[in-house]
């Protein structure tokens, strides 16, 4: 018996005895040593929300290039872009009181500014025409504004070209008041243009303490991409006062109040920090050399930046989190793919998938070489099926075998994948990068709950409410579990996905 068993040792192809024990080790740290959830408190908890251009960006990509490095895998850091300022948020809160008494409920856009300490002051309206203005101007010093429209999660611009839109509004207001005016009392009247802060300079100028939009819950708030996408704004050109984004039903109380000419205060006290730039950010980028084709490439990718009005618990710190918990178990596995694995962590998702654009930018040699990008961007969820192209059907449905032991309950399929067009414009993540490009970035799917935990990535998406407790730990574990076998039993195909079965 004992020497039967030796014999087929030696029988069975060195590769695949590899790649079994690999696997099988795989499992193992799956059931009893899956670190998912602490790399995402590590991501969420210790450094926060990392846009690009902050301290907690960088941070977090020092502390992943050390991890790659400390399980063994080759690591670079590529410059993807720089900031012209850099941005870091610190805490804020805010209360109504006078006639009103709560605690309020807001955020404010990245790469806007803060107050100076906690600031109280009365409301105002804003005004829209210039006999407005001039009616209420010397109740501006020490207030809060309330702007009227709905904030879009964007801040307000403040630039010369915006100057210029206000202005133009201003005059179109005039002429609406006029007719207005002429119409009499019973008359038909026009309803003004609501563009937010007409007077934005004006009301600066004579020291208002911030301006307040109201917006749905919960907040959904983005950057200055203005500032950003331009890259001229100098660090004696950043916004001076805060741009509030209020709970629309406390808005709403607030509002009534000050057409009442009632009787309300505010206090809010925002801890949002500048830092001279340029502030230049990078991908992280680690690999795993491949034992037989080094120059053939499977890519597992996920975005590092995340908006910090939270802290990018669910996007991406999801797929941040799986993707290096599948290099770590691939890493202490042992396995010897016989193509390389890259891990990517990109920069600048957020602001315009400027990580992956990038990297595709900088490595043509490598583009027609890439098998597949497993991108994980889509929440917390677990991996229940994959697609793959006609001829390997039959490998995949061998590559997921521990898969589905592992995790019966989520029923992970293999199914066949009707080739696609190739999109023609990029999407909302990383993996369209590659896509436009040709280059196959087929995912597994990973749309269903399917153990009930209720989730909505409308919740999380760009609000306030994306941290760590919004991650699901069993799926997340599964998922970076799944990616893991997923890569090396791609990276040991016979070739790579051939791209006529991906694309028509
Ligand atoms: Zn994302």
């Amino acid at each position: 018996m004992k020497r039967l068993f030796i014999l087929a040792l030696l029988l069975l192809p060195t590769g695949l005895w590899a790649q079994s024990a690999a696997v099988k080790k795989i499992m193992e740290m799956a059931r009893e040593d899956n670190r998912t959830m602490q790399h995402l408190d590590i991501l969420c908890n210790r450094f926060g929300g990392r846009p690009v251009g902050s301290d907690a960006y960088d941070n977090a990509a020092d502390w992943a290039v050390k991890q790659f490095q400390s399980w063994g895998l080759e690591v670079s850091v590529e410059k993807v872009g720089e900031t012209c300022v850099g941005f870091n948020r610190g805490g804020w809160w805010g209360r109504a009181m006078g006639e009103y008494t709560e605690t309020l409920y807001f955020t404010t856009p990245s790469y806007t500014s803060g107050t100076k300490g906690p600031q109280r002051g009365h409301v105002v309206i804003e005004p829209r025409t210039w006999d407005e203005f001039n009616r209420m101007k010397g109740t501006l010093k020490g207030a809060w504004v309330l702007l009227k429209s709905k904030s879009t999660g964007w801040p307000l611009d403040h630039d010369a070209k915006a100057k210029e839109r206000r202005h133009a509004a201003i005059k179109e207001n005039e002429e609406i008041a006029k007719q207005n005016r002429e119409a009499g009392v019973d008359g038909k009247k026009r309803p003004l243009n609501e563009m937010p802060a007409l007077f934005y300079d004006e009301m600066v100028e004579a020291g208002v303490l911030g301006f307040i939009q109201p917006t749905t819950v919960p907040i959904r708030t983005l950057y200055d991409r203005n500032m950003i996408n331009d890259g001229t704004t100098t660090f004696e050109q950043l916004p001076t006062v805060p741009d509030i984004k209020l709970d629309e039903a406390q808005f709403e109380r607030i509002y009534k109040l000050a057409e009442q000419r009632r009787y309300v205060e505010l206090e809010f006290d925002i801890r949002n920090y500048f830092k001279m730039g340029p502030v230049p950010y990078h991908n992280v980028v680690a690999t795993m050399k491949g034992s037989k084709y080094p120059d053939e490439y499977v890519i597992l990718g996920a975005h590092l930046d995340a908006y910090d009005s939270a802290t990018g618990g669910v996007d991406c710190g999801s797929g941040v989190s799986a993707v290096m918990e599948a290099a770590r178990m691939l890493s202490v596995s042992g396995a010897k793919p016989e193509r390389s694995i890259i891990f990517i962590l990109f920069a600048g998702e957020e602001f315009g998938l400027l990580g992956s654009l990038k990297w595709i930018e900088d490595h043509p040699e490598k583009l027609d070489k890439i098998s597949n990008v497993f991108n994980r961007d889509g929440g917390p969820m677990p991996y229940t099926a994959f697609y793959a192209p006609a001829s390997l059907v039959k490998e995949y449905e061998k590559i997921a075998k521990p898969i589905q032991e592992l995790y019966p309950s989520y029923n992970f399929t293999i199914n066949k994948l009707e080739p696609r067009s190739v999109p023609t414009s990029l999407g909302g993540n990383d993996a369209t990068s590659f896509m436009v490009k040709g280059i196959p970035a087929v995912q597994m799917a990973e749309w269903s709950d399917p153990m009930g935990y209720n989730f909505d990535y409308h919740e999380i998406w760009h609000t306030e409410r994306d941290t760590y407790q919004k991650s699901i730990p069993e799926y997340q574990e599964q998922a970076a579990t799944a990616l893991a076998i997923m890569a090396l039993g791609t990276a040991n195909l016979p070739t790579i996905l051939p791209r006529n079965e991906v694309y028509k």
